[in-house]
């Protein structure tokens, strides 16, 4: 039996960050990293974006710590393994091949997998779900030779996809049970001017449009809507949200519907073991409640904080106003704050026309969020200062 002082499961971001983490604060323990993946953990955010509309940058650019970097800080990497079972009471980890793996300290950091709707057809070749590297290079070598594209989902992916693939000739359609685009994190009037943008740049939208399913024998030919609406497909991209990854630890304690419970240290009930990225339901400190986070930047930070307590020589509390960014027909957004529940007014600064502006949401008297849109970093990071300390005096009264 192979014995390490820390196991990381999962090659995200998340789990990068949790060995920078582990070597800043232990440079001896053993550490392993196994991720299922055949690459090093590397960027997604440009997937949507650059890699789907010209294949660019290739997955080497995207990793952010090549294989010498793990190699000089004595990390072993095992790529392209799964880990299929996990034993928390024997505290030991086996991989696909066989092998196990006892650890004195874990953590998961195994991301999210796309969303699947319950309709006929949602497994027919070329109804596609992106995640990885891989997905992107697989659609497109289908989109050189299909010409009818439908995304289905007008949410951050949904959104990205189809700016992405403006341009490229192929003719696009959205649908969307929604009546609007990104509506569950933008007020109406942001949520309507963006809708009309993705219009007027020859996205044919289908709003309030609910999927019945796809046609075909083994690839898919039509989308249907419960309407009754049907259209030719020869790639559907589903873009309806992501679940945690926690198949793993099903029907244990660190599985729940929301995500895998962690204190504020990011540490499970079970001592030693925690979990950080797109799976880890965290307390909020700041909001309060409890969240999942699922985007790049907070799987980063929470890798970063789970990875020195790990280690027992640091003690940090994961307390931050979240933020996030999304590109899309050309605008690069940013998102901070509280976007839990929609919000219905916007205090709107700049102009919207000019694609230059700064939208402020608050909940009372109290700024909850904000949204960014071609602003400066230092703005997104004075925002990020304004509603932590908003948050601060709400809990105080
Ligand atoms: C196409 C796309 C575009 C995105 N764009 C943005 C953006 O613009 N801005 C933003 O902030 N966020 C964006 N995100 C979200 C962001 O990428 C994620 O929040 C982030 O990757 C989460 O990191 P993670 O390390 O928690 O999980 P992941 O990045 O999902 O990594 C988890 C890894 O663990 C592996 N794994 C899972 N189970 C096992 C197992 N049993 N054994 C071994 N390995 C396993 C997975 O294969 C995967 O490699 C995007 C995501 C996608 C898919």
């Amino acid at each position: 039996m192979i014995h390490r002082d820390y196991l990381i499961v999962g090659g995200g971001v998340a789990g990068a960050s949790v060995c920078d983490a582990l070597r800043q604060y232990d440079p001896k323990g053993s550490v392993t990293l196994v991720s299922n993946e055949p690459f090093l953990p590397y960027q997604r955010p440009p997937l949507s974006k650059s890699v789907l509309k010209d294949g660019t940058p290739d997955v080497d650019k995207l990793i952010e710590k090549n294989a010498e970097w793990y190699q000089k800080r004595g990390i072993e990497t095992r790529l392209g393994t799964l880990v299929r079972e996990f034993n928390i009471d024997r505290r030991l980890a086996v991989l696909e091949c066989g092998q196990t793996i006892e650890f004195r300290k874990a953590c998961l950091a195994t991301g999210s997998r796309p969303r699947r709707p319950q309709v006929a057809g949602f497994n027919l070749g070329n109804v596609v779900y992106l995640r990885n590297y891989r997905d992107i290079l697989a659609t497109r070598e289908i989109l050189e030779s299909e010409k009818y594209v439908v995304i289905v989902g007008s949410g951050f992916l949904g959104a990205e996809v189809a700016s992405s693939l403006l341009g490229t000739g192929v003719k696009l359609s959205l649908l969307t049970r929604d009546r609007a685009m990104l509506q569950e994190f933008l007020d109406p009037g942001t949520a309507d001017w963006l809708t009309e943008k993705f219009r007027g740049a020859g996205v044919q939208l289908l709003l309030n449009e609910n999927l019945n399913g796809f046609e075909g024998k083994t690839v898919v030919k039509n989308v249907q809507t419960k309407s009754g609406l049907r259209f030719p497909a020869g790639l559907a991209i589903v873009a309806i949200g992501a679940e945690p990854n926690l198949q793993l630890v099903q029907h244990t304690p660190l599985s729940s519907p929301g995500g895998c419970p962690v204190n504020e240290f990011l540490e499970s009930d079970e001592k030693g073991i925690y979990a950080v990225g797109d799976i880890a339901l965290y307390p909020d400190r700041v909001f309060g409640g409890v969240r999942r986070s699922t985007n790049h930047e907070m799987a980063k930070l929470q890798g970063f904080v789970a990875g020195g307590n790990m280690t027992g020589r640091k003690r940090q509390k994961f307390e931050i106003v979240p933020t996030w960014s999304s590109a899309v027909l050309g605008m690069h957004f940013d998102f901070v704050g509280d976007f839990s529940i929609p919000h219905l007014l916007a205090e709107v600064e700049g102009s919207r026309d000019k694609q230059n502006f700064i939208a402020r949401y608050r909940r009372g008297d109290a700024l909850i969020a904000a949204l960014l849109c071609n602003r400066k970093p230092e703005e997104v990071r004075k925002l990020q200062e304004d509603i932590r300390l908003s948050a601060l005096s709400r809990q105080k009264k």
